[in-house]
């Protein structure tokens, strides 16, 4: 799972030393899943190029106003890449950049994409150790952090002067890591408990064959997904599915059985603050399944089955409103009718509908229409769009809610 996945970087260089490591860092962060784009100051030139720094962004870099090189000489709007970034990150930031961020010193295009960025800025600075120290350099620390922007530490050890002293850039790897804890702390699901159940059930006629349906679990991976984006913690429990998905934040219960499902969701449920209900869970499952693998031999005129527990129907009859309950509806016809029957016999505050009359839709597909019905019977319709912006959309419904 990337933990930095759809995040926008800007990644603003300033002049020092410690800019032959953004190459590394850039890379770290889009390995995490960040998308990265580079504005560089026109003194950080002389300590790592353009080139590098374009191949492993995969983005074109700037560093002035407009593109000398180009006939055209295009414009760089600052505007446009200030507004197009969630996390401005100026690394390494020189005493030089400090001041001037300072003192709205617009002499290049990273001030400038700076002083017209809307999106949250972190800066790791990096200087020799006296440099770092100097009170004209802690009042510029200090001043930047009243202006709400996080300032990370300086490392310690050997600095390119000789000296040896506080005052390194932090490695790479540790300026992800804040990264990472950035997006997590800002996230608007942080601290949140989400409950997932996803995929189809198998319910067994003999050790061999079940019934089963044709849900991929798709819709429900990317819902976790999606909830592991936004800070939850998520309980995904899982029938059988050919994904995997693993995040620190995430329990993964595998279950196959509608029964199995139930147990892993029964004794937790009460704890969550938003539970989703995405599986196809079988509604009948045979009474008895054989010990031994039925032979042909033998006739097999029925099979006789029995309701399986409602797990959703079960969490709605005990929604005492400390969490928010959502379902999923898979109509062929009257479709609105039946989804808010089922939002009234199941006690959810919301239901997902989706219907099988919409094509390229639903069971098994990539994407997913889908229509978002409140108790309140207001709705929301939206395209037809991949699994991972339909969980999107999903989430934008939840959190005004919760
Ligand atoms: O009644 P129906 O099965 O169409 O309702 C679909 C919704 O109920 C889905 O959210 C599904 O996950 C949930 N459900 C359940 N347990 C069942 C059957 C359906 O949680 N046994």
């Amino acid at each position: 799972m990337n933990l930095l996945s759809g995040k926008k970087i800007l990644l603003g260089i300033s002049g020092g030393i410690a800019a032959y490591k953004t190459p590394l860092l850039i890379r770290d962060l889009i390995k995490k899943g960040a998308e990265v784009r580079v504005v560089l100051t026109p003194s950080a030139k002389d300590f790592v190029t353009p080139l590098t720094l374009s191949t492993v962004s995969n983005n074109p870099v700037h560093s002035s106003f407009f593109n000398e090189q180009d006939d055209s000489q295009d414009w760089n709007d600052h505007v446009k890449l200030g507004s197009w970034a969630d996390l401005l990150l100026i690394a390494p930031a020189t005493v030089n950049t400090l001041s001037s961020l300072v003192q709205a010193r617009c002499n290049n295009l990273l001030i400038a994409v700076y002083l017209s960025a809307r999106c949250p800025v972190m800066i790791a600075p990096a200087m020799d150790l006296d440099m770092y120290s100097h009170p004209a350099n802690q009042h510029n620390i200090k001043t930047i952090q009243n202006f709400g922007h996080t300032v990370l530490d300086v490392g310690y050890g050997f600095l390119a002067s000789g000296l040896n002293g506080r005052g390194r850039m932090l490695e790479p790897g540790q300026i992800v890591q804040h990264v990472i804890d950035f997006f997590d702390k800002n996230a608007p699901l942080q601290g949140k408990k989400v409950m997932i159940t996803a995929g189809p059930t198998y319910e067994p006629i003999d050790p061999v064959r079940f019934i089963g349906n044709r849900s991929s679990g798709k819709m429900g991976y990317a819902l976790a997904k999606q909830a592991l984006s936004l800070g939850a913690n998520v309980k995904l429990i899982s029938g059988p599915t050919l994904f995997s998905i693993s995040h620190p934040r995430l329990e993964l219960v595998a279950v196959e059985t509608a029964q199995e499902m139930f147990e892993a969701v029964k004794d937790t449920f009460q704890s969550m603050d938003v539970i989703i209900g995405a599986a196809a869970v079988a509604d009948f499952r045979p009474i008895t399944c054989r010990n031994q693998k039925i032979k042909k031999e033998n006739t097999l005129n029925n099979i006789k089955l029995e309701p399986t527990v409602d797990i959703l129907a079960y969490i709605g009859e005990r929604h005492n409103g400390s969490f928010y309950l959502v379902g999923f509806a898979l109509e062929s016809e009257n479709e609105f009718e039946n989804a808010v029957k089922k939002i009234h016999k199941k006690n959810l505050d919301a239901i997902v509908l989706n219907s099988l009359n919409d094509e390229g839709s639903g069971l098994n597909s990539d994407k997913n229409k889908i229509t978002y019905i409140r108790k309140d019977l207001s709705q929301v319709t939206y395209d037809l769009k991949d699994k991972l912006e339909v969980a999107n959309d999903i989430f934008e419904e939840i959190i005004v809610e919760i």
